[in-house]
């Protein structure tokens, strides 16, 4: 079992793939980034599986597989199946934009994936457009709809945005509703890579499903950051609320950047780098800076702090 130095269990790991996405997000990365970490300096999947093994041989229970967008990076088929071959219970998910789902759903699937988090914020095709700097909407849905039929469970994210999808949230939320799928909403993080008047805060959301719906919220579970609330029919949807900025205490997650950066706290910009331990096959080496991020993992995150991350969401997975 893997204890930070606050006493924490950490059990989940989330590995950003790949920095590069194929949308720009105006909350994420509306501008293309001056440069691209270079292929060569990426971890191989052969290298991140390396790492991998010795997390989950320390305690980890449950990954992610994030980026930029992580079906934009080849053969991600490959990494699941090494990853679910190796520990058949681990709880293995693929956080999405959804653009690339129909051509790799059943690849995915047939490698061991089960669920599947995709990004949804509209459903209208002009203002998804606007938000994406693409138009996505109509193969993103026929991505999901396919997904969804091959069996893969699937949770939606949606960031509502002052002015731009800020009239879709029930729309979105019936709409996920009829299709059976969760939806999360999650409160917009400023950050000085997006292009962002004001995101909605969770009382500005609940507002807008209350104006429809009576829901209670329920216990929060776990250490997962979304908070659930549930309408009288019995539908749960989520809020991710970091502005509430309650869920350090029971954190258990740490991230793996492309490159190799352990990172202990999305808001914390000391990281250590497993590159050179995995290079070297040092497995030793690699369990023992996992050890040390995890002493590290600041008790709060610094969030407005001089110690805060200037790593963007699309490099850190989010
Ligand atoms: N490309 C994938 C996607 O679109 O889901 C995965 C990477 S993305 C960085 C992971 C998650 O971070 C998405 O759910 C996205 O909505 C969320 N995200 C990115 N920037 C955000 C921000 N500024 N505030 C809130 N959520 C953000």
């Amino acid at each position: 079992m893997l204890i930070d130095g606050h006493n924490r269990v950490v059990n989940y790991l989330r590995i950003s793939v790949t920095e590069r996405c194929n949308f720009r997000c105006q909350y994420c990365m509306p501008e293309k980034p001056f440069s691209w970490v270079p292929h060569e300096n990426l971890l191989s999947y052969e290298d991140m599986f390396e790492f991998v093994k010795v997390s989950i041989d320390e305690g980890i229970t449950k990954i992610r597989l994030t980026g930029g967008e992580p079906l934009l990076r080849a053969n991600l088929d490959k990494f699941v199946h090494m990853i679910s071959s190796y520990a058949p219970n681990i709880d293995l998910a693929i956080t999405t934009n959804g653009y690339l789902l129909e051509e790799t759903a059943e690849a995915l699937r047939d490698a061991g994936l089960k669920r599947l988090n995709i990004s949804l914020d509209s459903l209208k095709p002009k203002i998804a457009q606007k938000i994406a700097q693409k138009d996505v909407l109509d193969k993103v849905l026929r991505g999901i709809v396919k997904a969804h039929k091959l069996g893969l469970k699937i949770k939606i994210n949606c960031v509502p945005l002052e002015g731009i999808n800020d009239n879709e949230i029930v729309d979105l939320l019936e709409f996920c509703k009829s299709q059976g799928w969760e939806i999360r909403f999650i409160e917009y993080m400023e950050n000085s890579f997006a292009n962002v008047k004001k995101g909605l805060n969770t009382t500005e959301i609940q507002e807008k499903i209350k104006q429809k719906y009576n829901f209670t919220k329920l216990p929060r579970v776990g250490s997962s950051p979304s908070q659930s609330y549930q309408l009288d029919d019995g539908y749960i949807f989520g809020i991710i609320e970091p502005h509430a900025d309650d869920f350090c205490s029971d954190c258990n997650r740490i991230r793996l950047t492309a490159e190799g950066f352990l990172i202990p706290c999305l808001y914390f910009e000391d990281a250590m780098s497993i590159r050179d331990a995995i290079k070297e096959k040092d497995i030793k080496q690699a369990a023992s800076i996992l050890k040390e991020v995890l002493k590290n993992k600041p008790e709060k995150n610094k969030w407005g702090s001089e110690d805060n991350s200037n790593r963007a969401f699309y490099e850190t997975g989010g």
